[in-house]
Protein backbone atom coordinates (compact mmCIF):
# COMPACT_ATOMS: atom_id res chain seq x y z
CA UNK A 1 0.00 0.00 0.00
CA UNK A 2 1.30 3.44 -0.91
CA UNK A 3 2.57 5.00 2.15
CA UNK A 4 1.77 8.69 4.21
CA UNK A 5 4.95 9.51 4.46
CA UNK A 6 6.00 12.88 2.36
CA UNK A 7 9.50 11.67 2.26
CA UNK A 8 8.98 8.78 -0.47
CA UNK A 9 7.82 5.99 1.17
CA UNK A 10 11.07 4.91 3.62
CA UNK A 11 10.87 5.62 6.88
CA UNK A 12 13.96 7.25 8.26
CA UNK A 13 14.77 8.87 11.52
CA UNK A 14 16.59 12.34 10.68
CA UNK A 15 19.77 13.03 12.62
CA UNK A 16 19.42 16.34 13.97
CA UNK A 17 22.94 16.85 14.64
CA UNK A 18 24.00 16.82 10.84
CA UNK A 19 20.49 15.98 9.32
CA UNK A 20 21.45 12.87 8.08
CA UNK A 21 18.48 10.09 6.87
CA UNK A 22 19.27 7.28 9.21
CA UNK A 23 16.96 3.78 8.91
CA UNK A 24 14.08 3.80 11.08
CA UNK A 25 15.17 1.94 14.06
CA UNK A 26 18.60 3.21 14.31
CA UNK A 27 19.96 4.45 17.79
CA UNK A 28 22.94 6.61 16.87
CA UNK A 29 23.69 8.32 13.70
CA UNK A 30 25.40 6.88 11.11
CA UNK A 31 26.93 9.81 9.93
CA UNK A 32 27.80 11.77 13.96
CA UNK A 33 27.45 9.09 15.81
CA UNK A 34 24.55 11.50 18.01
CA UNK A 35 21.91 9.14 19.77
CA UNK A 36 18.82 10.05 17.99
CA UNK A 37 15.74 11.56 19.11
CA UNK A 38 13.91 9.55 21.69
CA UNK A 39 10.76 10.76 20.74
CA UNK A 40 10.88 10.29 16.96
CA UNK A 41 11.48 6.52 17.89
CA UNK A 42 8.43 6.48 20.05
CA UNK A 43 6.11 8.20 17.77
CA UNK A 44 6.81 6.06 14.71
CA UNK A 45 6.40 3.12 17.50
CA UNK A 46 2.69 4.37 18.38
CA UNK A 47 1.77 4.75 14.49
CA UNK A 48 2.30 1.16 14.46
CA UNK A 49 0.89 0.13 17.25
CA UNK A 50 -2.61 2.07 16.15
CA UNK A 51 -1.81 0.68 12.65
CA UNK A 52 -2.18 -2.70 14.24
CA UNK A 53 -4.75 -1.79 16.22
CA UNK A 54 -7.09 -0.54 13.43
CA UNK A 55 -5.64 -1.65 10.27
CA UNK A 56 -5.43 -5.50 11.02
CA UNK A 57 -8.19 -6.21 14.11
CA UNK A 58 -10.70 -4.11 12.94
CA UNK A 59 -12.01 -6.09 9.75
CA UNK A 60 -10.97 -9.38 11.60
CA UNK A 61 -13.97 -8.05 14.32
CA UNK A 62 -16.32 -7.12 11.28
CA UNK A 63 -15.81 -10.85 9.69
CA UNK A 64 -16.14 -12.41 13.08
CA UNK A 65 -19.41 -10.29 13.78
CA UNK A 66 -21.11 -10.94 10.13
CA UNK A 67 -20.20 -14.35 10.27
CA UNK A 68 -22.43 -14.75 13.44
CA UNK A 69 -24.96 -12.87 12.02
CA UNK A 70 -24.88 -15.23 8.94
CA UNK A 71 -24.65 -18.55 10.81
CA UNK A 72 -27.54 -17.07 13.39
CA UNK A 73 -29.48 -16.28 10.36
CA UNK A 74 -28.95 -19.69 8.95
CA UNK A 75 -29.46 -21.85 12.36
CA UNK A 76 -33.32 -19.76 12.34
CA UNK A 77 -33.69 -20.41 8.84
CA UNK A 78 -33.29 -24.27 8.91
CA UNK A 79 -35.09 -24.26 12.51
CA UNK A 80 -37.99 -22.97 10.32
CA UNK A 81 -38.04 -19.26 12.55
CA UNK A 82 -37.99 -17.47 9.25
ZN1 LIG B 1 24.21 12.89 12.62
Amino acid sequence: MPGRDAEGGNRVTVCQACGTDNPEGTTYCQQCATRLDAGTQQRVLERRAAHSALGIRWPAVMAAIVLALIITIVVLFVLGVL
